[in-house]
């Protein structure tokens, strides 16, 4: 049981969520977190503090698609535990469909972890 991050969070990165981890189980891509599906405890706490509710249990059918996805990039991308800066055009994107086709880069971000 895990809790994943899906497209929401591309181009939003608020990282309200890595605060909160107690396992400390996200990693950052250039425009993107991801949660490592194999560490995350499935305690839920992350959930309520991403403002673009791209946080979402794996029993929630639309996670399907994005286990498999975090656990992959989970495994290319550094650990990140402490909140940096939002992007300056975070809210514009919040929202958005489609955003995994047409924006998500598979490029590292900087961690912190
Ligand atoms: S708070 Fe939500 S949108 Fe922000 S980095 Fe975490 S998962 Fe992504
Ligand atoms: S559900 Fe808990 S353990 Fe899993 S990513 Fe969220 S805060 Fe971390």
């Amino acid at each position: 049981m895990t809790y994943v991050v899906t497209e929401q969070c591309i181009k939003c990165k608020y990282m309200d969520c890595v605060e909160v981890c107690p396992v400390d189980c996200f990693y950052v891509g250039e425009n993107m977190l991801v949660i490592s599906p194999d560490e995350c405890i499935d305690c839920g706490v992350c959930e309520p503090e991403c403002p673009a509710e791209a946080i979402i249990p794996d029993t929630d059918g639309r996670a399907e698609a994005w286990v498999e996805m975090n656990r992959e990039y989970a495994g290319k991308w550094p650990n990140i535990t402490r909140k940096g800066e939002a992007p300056a055009d975070a809210d514009q994107w919040k929202g958005v469909e489609g955003k995994f086709e047409k924006h998500f880069s598979p490029k590292p971000g900087t961690g912190n972890g």
